[in-house]
């Protein structure tokens, strides 16, 4: 696949889960579909979303916002963050030295 390419696909990505994230409070359902768009891209692109794993759930694609749809919680034994989203999905994920978001 040519670097241009790849390069469109991952703004694309960008875009829509930063609609996402701007829809999550009052367009819940909107919200869902754009994530659910930026990850058929980037499976259909084999795309890693890397960090960008821990802003939805993979279950029911909701974008999360700490506090609103999902809670937040350290496990620092684990060296792990546990997201309770309001599906009822977890998610445990590593937060050493993953940057702002832990
Ligand atoms: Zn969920």
């Amino acid at each position: 696949m040519p670097e241009s390419v790849h390069q469109i696909v991952n703004e694309r990505i960008a875009i829509l889960l930063g609609l996402a994230e701007k829809n999550a409070k009052g367009h819940p359902k909107r919200s869902m579909r754009y994530v659910e768009l930026a990850r058929k891209l980037a499976m259909r692109y084999r795309i890693r979303l890397g960090k960008l794993k821990r802003k939805f759930c993979r279950k029911c694609n909701r974008f999360w916002v700490p506090g609103f749809n999902v809670k937040v919680r350290l496990v620092p034994r684990k060296g792990k963050v546990l997201y309770e989203c309001e599906c009822g999905s977890k998610a445990y994920l590593i937060y050493k030295g993953a940057g702002r978001q832990a």
